[in-house]
């Protein structure tokens, strides 16, 4: 008889996560990573790399619908957005959902995830490859915002965590190299992790939101993938409004935007942003610089 394979998550020391693999799909080592995309009965095909989580077909929509219509609705005139990382290509798609936005550019530092995602993940992202707004740039996020002259309404970095090749995403030079790429009144939003067993790193990225940003903050969301309790994504933008727009403002702009959704909701969204206690002391910390 043959035992079917554990997949661990490898990322919080101390703990393991894994998935048993009903089926392993692929296996290989990409320039930048270590990818595995596994078949489970619960969450689906789940794409790990570096033994790190990084999307399921199950609960994927939880993460990309809260990453994109979050800004997008809260800006509310948003034309031009920035992806950074994302390589799954799922937030695009929802990102693109909103008809108002015109120029979708994603950076991703590994063609090879992009185009495993392209075959493996149609289900999720087959509407961005022929959609004519979207571009892809296959570069580090870093060189890119650092000597880009576009600008954007929205910019939304959707990184691995910060060890490999997504370490710089959580740099102090990377968030200010965004700040210029933002046009007056824009918003970044970032992928910052679960605090309950992450809390230094959203402490270190809202002490550099707040050295650069008239507002910095986060909202909450829960992915049952993304094990610990709350996932935190951070928030800055030099207009303090967005993130206290009424639930009517927000219900004319989704209602305006025909979205279907599975997460997001007006009320959902300006929930977010109310938070636990213990991840409030965290955004504090950040703020003090303690
Ligand atoms: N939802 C995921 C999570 O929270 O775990 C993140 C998904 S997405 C697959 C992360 C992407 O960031 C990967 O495709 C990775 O290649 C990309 N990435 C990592 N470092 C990068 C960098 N410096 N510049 C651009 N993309 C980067």
């Amino acid at each position: 008889m043959t035992e079917t394979r554990l997949y661990s998550e490898t990322l919080h020391p101390g703990i393991r996560f894994s998935f048993e693999a009903d089926r392993l799909l692929f296996e290989d080592k990409t320039e930048h990573q270590h990818l595995v995309l596994l078949e489970n009965r619960l969450f689906g095909k789940v794409l790990l790399l570096d033994g790190v989580t990084q999307v399921t077909t199950a609960d994927e929509f939880i993460y990309h619908e809260m990453m994109s219509h979050v800004p997008i609705l809260a800006h509310g005139a948003a034309t031009d957005v920035l992806i950074v990382g994302g390589g799954d290509c799922g937030l695009a798609e929802e990102v693109l959902k909103h008809a108002s936005v015109e120029r979708l550019v994603q950076v991703e530092i590994d063609a090879a995830v992009v185009e495993f995602s392209k075959q493996h993940f149609a289900e999720m992202n087959a509407p961005v490859f022929t959609d004519a707004r979207f571009e892809l740039v296959i570069a580090d996020g870093v060189d890119y915002v650092k000597t880009t002259d576009k600008r954007f309404d929205v910019v939304i970095v959707d990184s691995t965590d910060p060890i490999g090749p997504g370490a710089v995403l959580f740099t102090r030079a990377f968030y200010a190299a965004v700040k210029k790429c933002l046009k007056p009144g824009g918003v970044l939003v970032t992928q910052n992790g679960v605090p309950f067993l992450q809390a230094d790193e959203l402490t270190a990225s809202i002490g550099h939101f707040d050295a650069l940003f008239a507002d910095a903050s986060a909202y909450v969301i829960c992915v049952p993938t993304y094990i610990g309790g709350h996932m935190t994504l951070g928030w800055a933008s030099d207009d303090a409004d967005l993130r206290q727009l009424s639930v009517d403002t927000l219900r004319t702009r989704f209602d305006r935007a025909g979205l279907e959704t599975r997460y997001y909701t007006p009320e959902v969204h300006a929930a977010a942003f109310a938070l636990p206690r213990y991840i409030e002391d965290a955004v504090e910390a950040g703020k003090s610089g303690t």
